[in-house]
């Protein structure tokens, strides 16, 4: 703690998962202190930082401070995303290149953990200027990575643009066309099915934990928050397996839509017009938007649901939105947001009964599909959409027979159900201490 005490959002990250871990560890108490695994499980292999200069428009020279965190690789390769905004901190990268770390082993690929990112706000910045952030960047990155070494992905700030300009300067310092970058374009090496990864992911997970509770999806009402790349195609999936959507949501209103949200008109306003839920209530006769008002405004989680899908962003359901959740019945809350539902939240929703999955199992499909990516690059093949789809779901059935089988090993439960929060973070924690184990002291 000591050693971390300037790093709050890594502190809370390591205590929230080593509290939950508890069984797991009790159980090994002996051999994981000789083998220190975890005061080794929580400190980085390596953490870079490095300046990163740029010409802006105006020909003035601007500094950015750029970060690497190589956090565990006894199962593969660092992966994690790049983040650009200006709130990245060191503490902050290592909170999440932690949080990779067990996520990744959760997908059942080999892919170890990393997260890396620069303060730079690429908000207001020109073409130019982004292309210059990035290959400065890559510049000073390129010394550290490679496609067996540690595969840099997308995160906030950081798109098919920047993973763009970041290749295109990776290849031309190293002279090597390799698959060190994942969410790259179709025409140089990019995945089918990675943007719709994430939301069927959720979709195939949710299907599977209903399955083992007998529940059969057909039929279920769905609410869920968020329109962009996660909500839309955790939408198209949950009406391809007979579901119905009924909300949505932007940060600034959300739409009840009794009938069922229209995904095609959806991309229509989100994807291709990048318009506000206005212009889909306005094209949508069964559909009433609602602005959003203040904090006591419950929004998408006010309708009567079976299923909640959380798919917007961190924090956005809070412990009133869950009291009203189950007071409306709800049978499952599966996040595809990172961390949208807050402790509280998650307790209650537990202690109540609802089947309760975590986003670092149930949005895992889209790293999933990155390390598909890296895959189809190494065998020089491009696999079909079909076929990447349909690995897809299996590892996420994969994911969800672990966690469940994890949980139940350890007699993790809450509500009457099995902790599939305590299962995922101990299911993803055992394979990368065993596989640390057998490596040695290392
Ligand atoms: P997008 O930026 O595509 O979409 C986010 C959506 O959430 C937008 O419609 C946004 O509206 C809306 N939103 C933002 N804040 C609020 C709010 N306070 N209330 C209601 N709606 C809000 O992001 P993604 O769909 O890619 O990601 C969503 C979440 O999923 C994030 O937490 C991300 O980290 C996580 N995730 C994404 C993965 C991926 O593959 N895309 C993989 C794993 C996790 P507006 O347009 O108004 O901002």
């Amino acid at each position: 703690r000591k050693k971390n005490a300037d790093q709050p959002e890594f502190l809370q990250a390591v205590t929230e998962v080593l509290e939950s871990l508890r069984p797991c560890i009790d159980a090994n108490e002996e051999l994981y202190k000789k083998n220190a695994i975890l005061e080794r499980i929580t400190e980085p292999d390596r953490q870079l930082m490095f300046r990163v200069p740029w010409v802006d428009d105006n020909g003035q020279v601007q500094v950015n401070r750029g970060f690497r965190v190589q956090f565990n690789n006894a199962i593969g390769p660092y992966k994690g995303g790049i983040r650009l905004h200006p709130s990245v901190n060191l503490g902050i990268i290592k909170f999440l290149g932690f949080e990779q770390v067990l996520k990744n082993s959760l997908t059942t690929l080999p892919i170890g953990g990393g997260k890396g990112g620069s303060d730079f706000d690429p908000k207001g910045k020109s073409d130019r200027e982004i292309m210059a952030f990035c290959q400065s960047f890559m510049t000073e990155l390129c010394k550290y990575i490679g496609a067996d070494v540690d595969v840099p992905a997308g995160d906030i700030g950081t798109g098919a643009r920047e993973i763009g300009f970041m290749f295109g300067q990776y290849k031309r310092i190293r002279g090597m066309f390799e698959g060190v970058l994942t969410g790259k374009g179709l025409t140089y090496g990019g995945s089918l099915a990675r943007t719709e990864a994430t939301g069927y992911g959720l979709l195939y997970l949710t299907s599977a934990l209903l399955k083992d509770h007998d529940i059969d999806i057909a039929g279920k009402t769905c609410a869920v928050s968020g329109a962009g790349n996660v909500a839309i195609y955790a939408i198209q999936k949950a009406h391809q397996l007979g579901a119905k959507c009924v909300t949505c949501s932007d940060s600034t209103g959300w739409i009840y839509d009794p009938e069922g949200i229209d995904v095609d008109l959806l991309k229509e306003v989100k994807e291709v017009k990048r318009a506000r839920l206005t212009e889909y209530a306005a094209a949508r006769p069964s559909a009433q938007y609602h602005e959003k008002k203040n904090a006591d405004d419950h929004g998408v989680w006010s309708v009567k649901c079976d299923l909640a899908l959380p798919c917007a962003t961190q924090n956005e359901l809070n412990l009133d939105d869950a009291k009203m959740l189950v007071a409306n019945g709800v049978i499952s809350v599966t996040e595809g947001a990172n961390m949208p539902t807050t402790l509280e939240a998650t307790k209650y929703l537990q202690e109540n009964g609802v089947l309760f999955v975590g986003g670092k199992a149930a949005n895992a499909g889209g790293v999933a599909t990155s390390a598909l990516e890296m895959s189809q690059n190494s065998e020089r093949l491009s696999w079909t959409f079909e076929e990447v789809d349909g690995k897809l779901k299996g590892i996420m059935e994969t994911i969800y027979a672990n966690i469940s089988d994890a949980a139940k090993r350890y007699n993790a439960t809450v509500g009457g159900n099995a902790d599939y929060v305590a299962g995922a973070n101990i299911a993803g924690f055992e394979k990368v201490v065993n596989a640390m184990l057998a490596q040695g002291v290392c």
